[in-house]
């Protein structure tokens, strides 16, 4: 068989598309290899959200064209965010390359090989408007060993943030159906994966896409739920806005899917929030984010922010600051802000913000946020909880397992035996600032 390799950078999505192109090369020939070194074909599923990302896939490759020079017959592929936007750009920067593959095309891969193997170079890049289901039926998936599967339900994002490349990369947001979702949950259940997370940029507004039915986020949940098994059930990531009051009711009531929410808030001020585009002002945040507090019980909400985004005063950014704490946010995602070509907040140079003051403000926003999850952690010292186990592993001679609760803790546990895969019941016994420690009951 010959060998591939697939170098994945970037967000959960790109992971989740790296294991289909793993599932569709299998049926032609390919073996997955993890040494880089030993493959025929090498492909690298780019992430275009930073600069410094996109640099590295180009070095990447520059690195793989050299080894071309000694092994003819070596195939590289350039995929992903950064291949969809810059599609035969990519040609004239590295002629060593053989293909290269956009976001919208995944499914054309197996017709790329061919053509590839017969002396041609290609480009997929078109975008399109459908998902590609009935495709993605034919192909098995490969996924990675774990207890987590990560199934999209929605591709692509209509709300053009200022900062954010994706609706460029990615497309206008498209809603996969529920028949083929449900049939990849129920292969994933049945190779013995214990937690689905539902994947898409804005996952609270699947569905709004349809035309020949009215069939929401909701509705797949309770579908899903219905399935037969122990099994837990996540959706990420949250649009403040999309969600609505039924759908947090439904996951209230429904028993599989878990207390977790991730809802980015991006900044904590209100005109910063309008010049980012983002739909919401610093009240409606709290005012959603309290919401869910109240609804479910034990609930943690994590979030995304950005520090230095152009033209933020000290205030504003203070208003980030204040907007973490009183929120009590359990964990964020934290960056600072990088400009991405083509997107409108990148045309603003005259209000970027200098590198040393991001730098700066980035620190102190992680300093807070350090705080926060110090201070959420330390709310479930002395309480028992079910985790579900990930890991087995020997830290400094000592056995540990480690697993998620179902509000999505991190929770450490001495264990000579490996429990990966199992659901336990934990008594929280300690807590540090990235997670908690415990004893099983
Ligand atoms: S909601 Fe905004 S930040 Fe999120 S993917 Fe869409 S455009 Fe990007």
């Amino acid at each position: 068989m010959k060998k591939v390799y697939i170098e994945t950078m970037g967000c959960q999505m790109n992971k989740s598309d790296s294991e289909r192109m793993y599932g569709m090369l299998s049926n032609f020939g390919y073996e997955e290899t993890s040494e880089p070194k030993k493959a025929d074909l090498l492909m690298v599923n780019t992430c275009s959200i930073r600069q410094l990302s996109e640099d590295k896939a180009y070095s990447l490759i520059g690195l793989w064209g050299k080894w071309k020079k000694t092994k003819p017959d070596l195939k590289i592929g350039f995929c992903g965010c950064v291949a969809q936007q810059k599609a035969k750009e990519i040609f004239k920067r590295a002629n060593y390359v053989d293909f290269v593959l956009g976001t919208h095309k995944i499914y054309s891969l197996p017709e790329i090989i061919k053509k590839i193997n017969e002396g041609e170079k290609v480009c997929e890049c078109e975008e399109t408007h459908q998902t590609e289901d009935n495709e993605a039926i034919k192909y098995d998936i490969q996924r990675v060993k774990s207890v987590n599967a990560w199934i999209p339900i929605t591709e692509g994002c209509n709300n053009f943030c200022t900062y954010c490349i994706v609706p460029y990369t990615r497309g206008r947001e498209r809603s996969r159906l529920p028949g083929t979702i449900l049939k990849e949950v129920k292969d994933a259940l049945n190779s013995g994966f214990k937690e689905i997370t539902l994947l898409g940029q804005n996952v609270d507004s699947y569905g709004k896409d349809f035309k020949d039915r009215n069939y929401r986020l909701a509705d797949l949940l309770k579908e899903i739920n219905a399935l037969e098994g122990k099994f837990r059930i996540r959706f990420v990531t949250s649009y403040p806005t999309d969600i609505t009051d039924e759908l947090i009711k439904t996951a209230v009531e429904l028993d599989k899917v878990c207390e977790y929410f991730h809802i980015p808030m991006q900044s904590g001020d209100s005109d910063v929030l309008k010049a980012m585009n983002r739909r919401y002002d610093r009240e409606k945040y709290f005012e959603i984010a309290n919401k869910i507090r109240k609804m479910v019980p034990d609930v943690t909400i994590t979030s995304d922010f950005i520090a230095g985004f152009p033209g933020e005063t000290e205030e504003q950014f203070q208003n980030t600051l204040s907007a973490m704490e009183e929120l009590e946010l359990d964990y964020s995602n934290t960056a600072a802000y990088s400009p991405r070509e083509k997107t409108v907040a990148a045309k603003w140079v005259d209000k970027y913000i200098d590198e040393d003051v991001k730098t700066e403000r980035l620190a102190r926003l992680n300093e807070q946020n350090r705080k926060c999850c110090l201070a959420s952690n330390q709310k479930f010292v002395g309480r028992e909880m079910e985790v579900l186990i990930e890991n087995f592993e020997n830290h400094n001679g000592k056995n540990v397992i480690s697993g998620r609760t179902r509000n999505n803790k991190i929770v450490h546990i001495d264990c000579d035996k490996d429990l990966t895969g199992e659901f336990i019941n934990v008594k929280i016994t300690g807590s540090k600032t990235w997670y908690l420690t415990g004893k099983i009951l």
